[in-house]
């Protein structure tokens, strides 16, 4: 099996391998790439990692069965570093063909868990312990749970981009329909805590509120601002001329703007929330890849669409981290980091994406492209198509990429591209150093 991974993985043909094996070396190569590869694995398993992506601190929905094939089989609850989790955190047995009732025992072994250890602080606490955490980026629209410390804070800068209503734009799907109504609510209850909940009467007004909800987010503990846009729009940001967004606001606090006009102005806002988030130094997180549920659209979400935002001079101020790789564009997405100091990878959701050998395959290309700007990211969610919460999928994502790594450094270096020295120490970046870089957290 490791000779005919190595053959794949190496991409220089099976030449080198056909020699190896008429040679009768096939065996020897193999062990001492095994060899190598729990090497690299017991230097890199002392380093906690910093999590750039997830959801943690949400519980989740009781278990739903009948959801299982509606998510990607790396993903589903039956896999074995699920069934570990459960034991080993819960003592359960699980079993999705009883995943109701194993669901329902295992969060009251949770809160007897929580109760034992002393509140839900130091369970999350535990939790980052069991899975080899450092700190964890939570995205979240409200700071509720983290700490500014080992549980860091990423709202959504999404939301900012509505500032009125228009049906032109939630026709598209039922998904942007729920985000325009939450957003709306959410900037309302927003200016609300200002003491003045009148939309803003002017494009120059509404930018004054961005502005300020970055600085409140920024107050409350925010280390970065993510997008969601791949999901609601596009993720094609034009260069709308000044003039002609303010036209499209003043009209639409009126008459609602149909959804070009809509996109045109958000293309506007989200430029202006680029800018500002380098003056803030707040890096900017891009959700970069296809993903879940039945409205993502595959050309929108195409990572390749940023390049008019990151190869333009007026963003190089600002930090831009492609959220899941630009998956499955990584290639692109690896492309897009060479020579561009402000653009970094982030692996979450590749690990349920793709099994083990495509996993470190794509880690490859990163490293070898931008092994300084790749960050560790595994992106777990509270779904009912997993027991208990976020962090059950956490434990096992995390791990998983922790192995896709290790192999990946193994073969690179099998393939001459680092020396071992320099492989973990690549490694190191990215489970922890690169991430300090870029949040200046050194
Ligand atoms: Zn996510």
């Amino acid at each position: 099996m490791r000779a005919r991974r190595i053959s794949l993985a190496k991409g220089v043909g099976e030449a080198a391998l056909l020699l190896a094996g008429a040679l009768g070396v096939t065996f020897a190569f193999a062990q001492s790439g095994a060899t190598l590869e729990a090497r690299i694995a017991a230097a890199l398993e002392k380093v906690p990692a910093i999590d750039n992506h997830t959801h943690l601190l949400r519980t989740a929905p009781p278990y739903n069965p009948r959801l299982e094939n509606t998510i990607p089989v790396m993903l589903r609850s039956g896999r074995p570093e699920t069934v570990a989790a459960m034991k080993e955190r819960f003592n359960i047995d699980w079993d999705p063909a009883n995943g109701e009732a194993l669901d329902r025992q295992a969060r009251e072994a949770k809160a007897k868990l929580i109760a034992k250890l002393g509140g839900e602080e130091a369970y999350w606490a535990d939790h980052l312990v069991a899975s080899n955490t450092e700190i964890a980026l939570v995205n979240d629209e409200f700071p509720k749970g983290t700490n500014a410390r080992s549980l860091r804070w990423v709202p959504y800068g999404t939301t900012l981009l509505v500032p009125f209503g228009s049906p032109s734009l939630a026709a598209r799907s039922p998904s942007v329909a729920s985000y325009v109504e939450r957003s709306l609510r959410l900037n309302g209850e927003a200016r609300k805590a200002e003491g003045d909940d009148a939309l803003p009467p002017t494009l120059d007004a509404y930018l004054q509120f961005i502005d300020r909800r970055l600085a409140q987010f920024k107050a409350q503990g925010a280390v970065a601002l993510k997008f969601s846009d791949a999901y609601y729009r596009t993720l094609r940001i034009a260069d709308t001329p000044r003039a002609r967004a303010a036209s499209i606001y003043a009209e639409g606090t009126k008459i609602p703007p149909e959804r070009d006009d809509y996109i045109a102005l958000q293309d506007y806002l989200m430029r202006h929330i680029f800018r500002r988030c380098g003056e803030l130094k707040l890096p900017v997180h891009i959700h970069s890849a296809h993903g879940a549920g039945s409205f993502l659209r595959l050309q929108d979400s195409d990572v390749r669409h940023l390049e008019d935002v990151l190869a333009d001079r007026a963003y190089f101020g600002t930090q831009f981290v492609l959220i899941h790789g630009g998956s499955p564009w990584h290639e692109a997405a690896a492309y897009l980091s060479i020579s561009k100091p402000n653009v970094w990878i982030d692996l979450s959701a590749m690990p349920f994406l793709y099994p083990h050998l495509e996993l470190s395959a794509a880690i490859r290309k990163f490293l070898a492209f931008s092994p300084e700007r790749t960050l560790f990211g595994t992106d777990p969610m509270a779904t009912a198509m997993m027991p208990v919460g976020a962090e059950i999928a956490h434990l096992g994502l995390s791990r998983n990429l922790r192995r896709a790594l290790y192999r990946a450094l193994a073969d690179l270096v099998a393939d001459g591209v680092f020396t071992e020295t320099e492989a973990i120490k690549v490694g190191r970046g990215v489970l922890r150093d690169n991430a300090r870089r870029l949040y200046g957290w050194e």
